[in-house]
């Protein structure tokens, strides 16, 4: 019996009502997974991070891991909720009583989707210090110009994150400073200010482009200080590659566990085609890697939980496992021969869909270059 199966059992349970096909009409259309998200809104677990005083269950990041983890092993996909997580608790950690208050309880109880998380710009890329969006006091309120890039879930949520800028690059003594944190309401700004405009992708994540034309916005929308922004992001960013990385373990399950099956049935020249170590052992060793990267996502989310420092077990975690489950759909690809290209198999869209998570929510490179500047001490590069 695994940790928490009582957790993964009821799970499981919600996504018997969501097979294959289910996905894969949404995916041919590019559709939202409403249902999906209602039915895991209703059952509570995405409130599990909000604490218990605003309606959550005040869970840790270990059980939403598992939430996570267990949504992707029975071939669903979070990506359409899992920010909720994560995204919270920038208002939790530095929004004031009357924000958590007003927010947090709404959240909670599925009233209010806070799903839209715009930091990425077009012109920015990875060097976050450089975006061009602008929020500029105008007496009670805030001034907002600019254009966000990849935000997932615009279209489908109230709340937004924002990250904007207050001050100019070179006006603090680093270049990160003169970011600022908002909590936007998408339903008044829509048509007054602010426009979404969809991005079709090779995966159906709901990405948009959103677009600030003189959207204003009330003072009481900034989290914590003018300025500080940036720190407020970072400190999600751990919690962020945690529930990532658990996603991409249970794609990678997913994976071995259709591949072990199919391996078994499939008969070519007269055998299964698993009793062939050249199909063996790309099952197995992708087993190995899988199982190793969960043991760091495991370190990682224990030390979140305890409060102690998980900086680099977080962003090992994201990059083992992102790379596992990437090996992982491969492997699986290869076993199923022409019939993974099939829709039907669900193989080659649960394949392009675990692809993202080598790049998104940060790509390989930046964990390396984390890993190089930051645990080996190696010289700074950017
Ligand atoms: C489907 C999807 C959903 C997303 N959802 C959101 C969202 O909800 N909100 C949001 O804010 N963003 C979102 N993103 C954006 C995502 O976080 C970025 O795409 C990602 O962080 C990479 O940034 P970039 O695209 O700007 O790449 P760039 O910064 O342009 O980099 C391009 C490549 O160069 C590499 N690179 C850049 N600089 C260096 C360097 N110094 N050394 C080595 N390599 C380097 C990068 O690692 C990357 O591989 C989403 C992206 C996708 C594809």
């Amino acid at each position: 019996m695994q940790e928490n199966q009582d957790i993964r059992d009821a799970i499981a349970a919600i996504c018997q009502n969501f097979p294959g096909e289910y996905w894969r009409e949404k995916d041919r259309e590019r559709a939202y997974p409403t249902e999906f998200v209602d039915a895991l809104t209703e059952s509570g677990f995405l409130a599990c991070l909000i604490p218990e005083e605003y309606g959550g269950s005040g869970l840790g990041i270990t059980e939403a891991a598992v939430i996570l983890e267990e949504v992707h092993r029975q071939g669903c996909n979070g990506g359409a909720c899992h920010a909720q997580m994560y995204t919270m608790g920038t208002v939790l950690r530095h929004g004031s009583d009357a924000q958590k208050q007003q927010y947090l309880p709404k959240i909670a109880s599925g009233e209010l989707r806070l799903q839209a998380f715009g930091v990425t710009e077009p012109t920015s890329g990875t060097d976050t210090s450089r975006i061009r969006t602008t929020a500029k006091r105008d007496g009670d309120d805030y001034i907002i110009n600019g254009q966000k890039v990849w935000t997932s879930r615009a279209e489908h949520s109230d709340l937004m994150l924002l990250l904007a800028r207050t001050s100019p690059r070179d006006a603090g003594p680093k270049p990160l400073d003169g970011l600022s944190v908002f909590l936007i309401d998408m339903r008044s700004a829509l048509g007054n200010g602010m426009s979404i405009k969809p991005l079709r992708a090779m995966v159906n994540h709901a990405a948009t482009e959103v677009f600030f034309d003189e959207l204003r916005i009330p003072v009481s929308s900034l989290i914590g200080e003018e300025g500080k922004g940036f720190k407020y992001i970072l400190d999600g960013m751990n919690a962020e590659r945690i529930l990532i990385a658990s996603e991409a373990i249970g794609d990678a399950r997913w994976f071995i566990a259709k591949a072990t099956e199919y391996a078994k049935e499939r008969k070519v020249f007269d055998r299964p085609i698993g009793q062939n170590q050249g199909i063996q052992f790309p099952i197995a060793k992708s087993y190995a890697e899988t199982e190793a990267a969960a043991l760091m996502v495991q370190k990682a989310m224990k030390n979140f939980d305890a409060g102690e420092p998980c900086g680099p077990e977080a962003n090992m975690a994201k990059l083992l496992a992102s790379e596992a489950t990437w090996a992982a759909g491969d492997m699986c690809m290869q076993t199923y021969g022409g019939f993974g290209f099939a829709e039907e198999y669900d193989i080659e869209r649960k394949f392009r869909e675990t692809r993202l998570f080598r790049t998104a929510p940060v790509s390989t490179n930046l964990v390396l270059s984390y890993i190089g500047e930051h645990i080996l001490k190696l010289p700074r590069s950017f």
